[in-house]
């Protein structure tokens, strides 16, 4: 072997902002790609659902990319792929079996060729140019995660990704420690860990305890009792539907998402239905209230999401009263607390219980190992240096002291950041340079990218113009104030006119039959949008990028 040989160690995104997890394992002439997420925009970023990992290192690469490699099917890992692949030379994919159907629904949507290759977890292992993966199966909030043991010629990795060591999970396939020993008596150069829950004390519960309080909450619900979370999550859907059959409720789903996650669930044998067990949203009237179990999509408070319009009454199929019980069943993601908060607002003036992680852990429980776990996987793997990854810096920084605990010395913890290198050799690492990355943010619906609001504007504008609507409402009778303020480019000087007074009107009449305090200020500006849209999709023909600015009075 070569003495100056190395192995560049390269987070693309993951690091600090925990979603949007790609990384790149790279040696002098060859690049492995492990995962390819999206991260969520938060409430600041105005019209933006999705940011992307920026992929142009890896366009303007000389290296060849050999292969990618995914740990599991959750969307900060995944969900990228559809927008990414295309851009990328092609390459062979691997994934769990349920990793693997998840990330192919994507390429279909999208209209794609489906490529991800089903890799068995007692399967043997991959080489994929230099290195050579084996995939060991870990307890995480979704079936079949893997950790990748990702051998190469510097020495061996575990990129231990989410995990937990739950050792009663639902679907009774337990983290496989022994194929985690095995992997790592062969050496551990770096231990690349998941850190979310190194600031938590002790083990995370095991899922079973759930079980109980699901059953227990859906035998004392006199009305419907709904649960939500994330649609991936499918040992909870289950556990849902297990208590649901047992307290003699049929089980409706409800959301796109969630109906897609529970068919590739059910295709793969993950989940088991007797025939009529499960009815659709038309057939919710035919059944008492107290007959009923729905999973409702949008967990996260996402503007819309079925629950979202459930919560809104906007639903016609699904009024909340008094006796019904609203179970969230989701940690909430960072930066979408504010959203979230306004959903359980909403869905609390029904007269609806609501339960959420304030007021019960009984619900949930994380799908992320805490602080013991993760220096049980230390203590399993002994390795030479350790690196965290898919958490904050606060998180990361909690990791590191309990490396120390574990007996690691600073220079054998690395603590790096999204683009700058981790250069490994046999027997040192060092940091590299540090490759620039843009935040790349992509309309969910269009599949649009855009790189920054002022990229996004440009595009738009070139094409379709941009309509700023600034409206001052009365919080007290949600009643516009004064004459709304239209700032259209990109229009004709007579259309321009035109569009301010009309639209002007429609908004005014629209929010005079409303007449009510508003209570969310983000739905309502998602209002303002959606109306001007609306209107100036269908009298002017245009698509404009529309900036809704509403300033409470
Ligand atoms: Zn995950």
């Amino acid at each position: 072997m070569n003495n100056n040989q190395q192995v560049k160690f390269i987070p693309i995104g993951g690091l600090g902002d925990v979603t949007r997890n790609m990384y790149l394992y790279e040696t002098e002439s060859e690049i492995l790609i492990v995962d390819c997420g999206f991260g969520f925009a938060d409430e600041t970023m105005l019209g933006v659902d999705l940011m992307l990992p920026d992929v142009s290192y890896l366009i303007q690469t000389q290296k060849k990319i050999v292969g990618m490699v995914l740990s599991h099917g959750h969307e900060d890992h995944i969900g990228a792929l559809p927008f990414v692949v295309p851009q990328l030379p092609s390459f062979p994919i691997f994934g769990s079996p349920l990793t693997a159907a998840f990330a192919n629904e994507k390429f279909i949507e999208f209209r794609l060729p489906n490529r991800v290759k089903t890799v068995a977890f007692d399967g043997g292992d991959i080489q994929l140019g230099s290195f050579k993966i084996s995939f060991i199966r870990v307890t995480h909030s979704i079936p079949d995660a893997s950790n990748l043991f990702i051998r190469t010629p510097v020495g061996n990795f575990l990129h231990a990704s989410d995990f937990k060591f739950d050792l009663t999970p639902f679907d009774k396939k337990p983290t496989d420690l022994a194929k985690i020993v095995r992997c790592a008596s062969e050496g551990v150069l770096c231990l690349m860990s998941d850190s979310l829950g190194a600031e938590r004390k002790g083990f995370t519960p095991s899922e079973q305890a759930l079980e109980e309080s699901i059953e227990l909450e859906m035998r004392k619900c006199e009305g419907k009792f709904i649960l939500t979370t994330y649609s991936s999550n499918i040992s909870r859907l289950n556990q849902a539907v297990i208590a649901a059959k047992k307290s003699g409720r049929k089980v409706c789903f409800v959301g796109r998402s969630l109906i897609k996650s529970k068919d590739i669930a059910e295709q793969l044998g993950y989940m088991n239905f007797s025939k009529g067990f499960v009815i659709a949203v038309d057939q919710i009237r035919n059944f008492k209230d107290r007959d009923l179990c729905l999973i409702i999509a949008g967990s996260q408070g996402q503007e819309n999401s079925s629950l979202s319009r459930v919560a809104h009454d906007e639903y016609r199929e699904i009024k909340l009263n008094s006796k019904d019980v609203v179970v969230f069943s989701a940690d909430p993601i960072p930066g979408n607390e504010i959203s979230i908060n306004a959903m359980i607002d909403a869905i609390s003036r029904t007269g609806a219980k609501v339960v959420y992680s304030e007021v019960s852990d009984r619900f949930h429980v994380s799908g992320h190992g805490a602080s013991r776990e993760l220096l049980l996987m230390m203590a399993l793997t002994s390795p030479r240096n350790v690196l965290p990854i898919g958490g904050t810096y606060r998180q990361m920084v909690a990791y590191k002291n309990l490396a120390k605990q574990h007996g690691l010395s600073d220079q054998n913890i690395i603590l790096t950041d999204d683009g700058l290198e981790t250069i490994f050799t046999k027997d040192r690492w060092t940091f590299g340079k540090k490759i620039s990355l843009k935040n790349v943010y992509v309309d969910e619906i269009s599949g649009e990218e855009v790189e920054q609001f002022v990229l996004r504007d440009r595009q738009k504008i070139a094409e379709q113009g941009v309509v700023i609507v600034m409206v001052e409402v009365d919080t007290q009778t949600g009643q516009i104030v004064d004459q709304p303020n239209i700032i259209a480019r990109g229009f004709p000087t007579d259309e321009a006119k035109m569009l301010n007074k009309n639209l002007i009107q429609e908004l005014k009449s629209n929010f005079q039959v409303k007449n009510a305090p508003v209570k969310d200020w983000i739905r309502f500006r998602k209002i303002v949008g959606d109306i001007s849209e609306r209107f100036i999709s269908k009298n002017f023909k245009k698509n404009p990028l529309i900036l809704p600015i509403v300033i409470e009075v």
